[in-house]
């Protein structure tokens, strides 16, 4: 077994928990459907930010473990590939939309929804979405959830968003974010007022821990798939991408402080 974190080793790992300690797990469209009140449930929610071929790595992994997570891709040239949603469709998961039309459009509301509805559209020629999730560009100034102060994604079909549909005093959340579990650097990933674990999660292990103590009755779990990686190459290719990332989000970071 593998003592490098991040590896689809450890999601292997984490997945085998997840299921031994008898937790179920539903997509977001599940879990909003039982209008949230499923219990020991974990909630897997993956950004298909890019490399979409570690996010159908990811879910042959789960699919051996009859586990259905939710994957929210990106509308660009690198990461919507229909091919490759049909795949991870076909091995029982759900497929939403990472939209990012604030920032696509520069904070016009109303070009907005029109690229968000043209969007939506192509998503659904090659499957059904019923639930969207934003993306979060930390250099951009604008925060996509956003256009939902202006519009109501009912209006469209959707049924939830993970950051306005749930409810995190009473949902755990847990999020990969920077490729670390502490949340430390994140700028846009932020769910307001949450529960937190008891103890602080440092590696996959701890959330492994965390998961197999079994005492939290939902679990959300972020993971990005493009984070985790079967070889060393690039598992070291990433580390050093995402420390220099860190780097500059930490200046973010003071600055928004800074600015409060
Ligand atoms: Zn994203």
């Amino acid at each position: 077994m593998s003592n490098l974190d991040f590896t689809f080793a450890k999601y292997t790992d984490l997945c085998e928990t997840i299921v031994d300690a008898g937790y179920s797990t539903l997509t977001f469209t599940q879990f909003f459907s039982l209008h949230n009140t499923a219990r020991q449930v974990i909630i897997l929610r993956h950004d298909v930010d890019r490399k979409p071929e570690r996010a159908l790595q990811m879910a042959k992994i789960e699919n051996s473990f009859g586990i259905r997570s939710t994957y929210y891709f990106r509308k660009n040239e690198n990461v919507f590939k229909p091919a490759m949603i049909n795949e991870i469709v076909n091995t029982g998961h759900e497929i939403g939309y990472h939209y990012e039309v604030l920032d696509k459009t520069k904070g016009d509301y109303e070009k907005a929804i029109t690229v968000f509805e043209m969007e939506l559209q192509e998503f659904r020629q090659i499957c059904d979405v019923k639930t969207i999730c934003m993306h979060g560009n930390p250099f951009s100034k604008w925060v996509n959830k956003d256009l939902w102060t202006e519009y109501k994604f009912t209006d469209f079909g959707i049924i939830g968003e993970p950051y306005l549909s749930i409810d995190y005093k009473k949902v755990l959340y847990l999020t990969d974010t920077s490729r670390r579990w502490n949340s430390k650097f994140s700028v846009k990933d932020v769910v307001g007022a949450t529960i937190k674990p008891k103890e602080k999660l440092n590696s996959t292990d701890d959330v492994i821990k965390l998961v197999n103590e079994a005492h939290t009755e939902q679990i959300c779990i972020l993971a990005h798939p493009e984070r985790w990686s079967d070889s060393f190459g690039a598992w070291l290719k990433e580390l050093v991408w995402q420390n220099t990332k860190n780097m500059g989000k930490a200046i973010l970071v003071k600055r928004a402080y800074k600015s409060k």
